[in-house]
């Protein structure tokens, strides 16, 4: 660097252009991208642009030797799913959603059905809806969210834990060696309407292939309504059945009912890509930047604008992720620690391209995650927002930052919506390694709720599109704190370590 050129990375930062700043979001949200799923031919060209842009920028391969970390998943797409008991069949779309993940072209289980209350069993909370009931071989039917919901003294009350979340009722389901499950829907327990159940399970669900070696048949979501009608055939009420899930004591109900599910299937392989780089610091440990490239794709059939173009999620975070690249590798000589960037594929379909990178590296060396999700695009914040950062001693990091720049620090209000659960910070968490989502703060300095109007309007919708207006300065402010947050973990005698209680299962093994 010239003597008067930036004297850290957040000049660099400061220095960076409007032009530059939204040149990748402009890119990746292009229609051309045709909104970037894994496994497309707009999935693959936004592997190759991260690798191109990551050699432009001067860094080095981060995997095995090269940029691109190919793995196979499996996509699964189920239709005209019925449920049905003796005289009463439910059908989809609209009492009953979901997939068969089976290499198979019809889906037809008939099993026992088992209510398990919220379908928790976790010592983190003393909770086991289960107490030991042999459900293996049984369709199970669950509670969405967890018991806090309904009763703030239980779990964390309205913030919701990863026990409350349909993937981990999932991942339970299996390992009680159950044959199918279905979650109970209503607009206030899952967070959001049928409409969403009904468009993200209606297309192409993918999967890890290590995550079917005993997984369930089918795995989908009822409708409250359809349950009760469901119910009824046995005489039985949904209060009587839904009574004593607020109690530790919650015993299974067995239905006496034997559900058929039937529905036909269509799977295929797919194959996508993480994209890793890297700057090499004084030592081989690591901090891990993320941010996924994919997004849902687009809907050829569809008349008007058919591309889900996943400009906010998740181009502008990675326009955050290749700007705090290019500060901090222009002063790498200074980096105590070596820096992963990871452009990471098929969160959509369930952070899967992220989980496979945690799954198949050397964890021992990671000691940091610092995530980018949804990168606000709009004018400047009052505060610096760490998703998941009070698990961890990285919040005292991001509270002494916001301090340094004159800013508050918050974390997400939307604390019922589960976000720490939803983006690539997760699995990094899972495997226990502290995680964060680093954003600009909601309280926007116009006073405007962008992040609320976003998520009401535009998340998931087509809507989501480049808009060459924005400022861009909350995501220039982001990308200030992410490179003050790698700063300050270098500089830190010690590296970062949980320090609250977690609200989700551990995976964490001894690496290797
Ligand atoms: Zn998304």
């Amino acid at each position: 660097m010239g003597s008067d050129g930036p004297r850290d990375p957040r000049e660099v930062v400061d220095l960076t252009s409007r032009e530059e700043l939204q040149s990748v979001v402009e890119f990746l949200a292009h229609d051309l991208l045709e909104g970037r799923a894994p496994g497309t031919r707009g999935g693959r060209l936004s592997e190759l642009y991260m690798q191109s842009l990551f050699k432009l920028l001067g860094l080095r391969p981060g995997i095995d030797g090269g940029y691109l970390q190919p793995f196979r998943m499996k996509g699964y797409t189920t239709r005209h799913v019925a449920v049905g008991v003796p005289g009463l069949e439910l059908r989809s779309p609209d009492d009953v959603m979901g997939v068969q993940a089976r290499d198979e072209p019809s889906l037809d289980v008939e099993a026992e059905a088992v209510f398990v209350g919220f379908g928790i069993r976790t010592p983190l909370f003393g909770w086991d809806d289960f107490k030991g009931h042999d459900v293996r071989g049984k369709v199970l039917i669950v509670r969405a969210n967890d018991p806090g919901h309904c009763d703030p003294s239980l779990f964390e009350g309205a913030s919701v834990t990863y026990f409350g979340r349909w993937s981990y009722k999932i991942e339970e389901a299996r390992r009680a060696g159950a044959r199918a499950i279905l979650i109970v829907h209503t607009d206030e327990s899952a967070g959001y309407d049928w409409g969403v159940v009904e468009r993200s399970w209606g297309r192409e669900n993918v999967f890890l292939p290590s995550s079917l070696e005993n997984d369930l048949e089918f795995q989908g979501w009822i409708r409250e309504e359809s349950l009760r009608r469901l119910l009824a055939t046995k005489g039985l009420s949904l209060d009587d059945v839904y009574r004593d899930t607020l109690k530790e004591t919650f015993e299974p109900v067995p239905l006496g009912m034997s559900i058929r599910i039937t529905g036909e299937n269509e799977f295929r392989t797919v194959e996508a890509a993480n994209v890793v780089a890297e700057i090499s610091g004084r030592s081989e440990r690591r901090i891990v930047l993320s941010a996924h490239i994919d997004h849902i794709g687009h809907q050829p059939d569809q008349p008007g604008d058919n591309v889900f173009n996943g400009a906010i999620d998740n181009g502008s975070a990675v326009a955050a992720m290749v700007l705090a690249a290019k500060a901090l590798n222009a002063f790498r000589e200074e980096l105590p620690y070596t820096i992963t960037l990871l452009a990471c594929t098929a969160e959509e379909g369930g952070l899967l391209g992220s989980y496979h990178y945690v799954r198949n590296t050397d964890r021992s060396s990671i000691l940091a995650n610092v995530n980018f999700e949804s990168t606000p695009v709009w004018e400047r914040s009052r505060s610096v927002m760490g998703v998941g950062a009070h698990y961890s001693t990285l919040e005292g990091h991001l509270k002494e930052i916001a301090a340094e720049e004159g800013l508050l620090y918050s974390e997400f209000s939307r604390t019922d919506q589960g976000f720490f659960y939803r983006s690539d910070q997760f699995p990094f968490a899972r495997y226990g390694i502290p995680a964060v989502w680093i954003s600009a703060g909601e309280d926007f300095e116009s006073g405007q709720d962008h992040f609320g109007e976003f998520l009401r309007n535009t998340y998931h919708t087509v809507r989501d599109d480049f808009d060459p207006g924005w400022e861009l300065e909350a995501l220039r402010q982001t990308v200030r704190s992410a490179v003050m947050l790698v700063e300050r973990i270098g500089r830190s005698p010690e590296p970062p370590r949980w320090k609250a209680r977690l609200t989700f299962p551990s995976e964490a093994r001894e690496p290797g």
